[in-house]
């Protein structure tokens, strides 16, 4: 993973700009401030992780096999708050 991504990933984090937008017993939805429009991540807690995150920005439809960086933000955001040990 290349240093860009982790930076871009702490500055989401340490400005707030990820938000929990809805959380059931299967999935958790977020929104992500990216650089210049807010995404919809989704985290669907039975599938496999390869396909258990989805985002709907332009690099992760074209590389779904990749986690693009709001993906990870939302990752680093619920290991943050403990929320995946809930
Ligand atoms: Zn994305």
């Amino acid at each position: 993973m290349n240093k860009s991504i982790i930076d871009k990933v702490d500055r989401i984090l340490n400005s707030g700009d990820v938000k929990i937008t809805l959380k059931t017993n299967n999935c958790i939805h977020f929104n992500v401030r990216g650089d210049s429009d807010v995404y919809s991540v989704i985290f669907k807690k039975n599938y496999n992780l390869d396909k258990a995150w989805s985002c709907d920005c332009k690099a992760f439809s074209l590389h779904s096999n990749m986690f693009c960086s709001h993906i990870l933000t939302a990752i680093k955001f619920l290991s943050k708050n403990n929320h995946l040990s809930k």
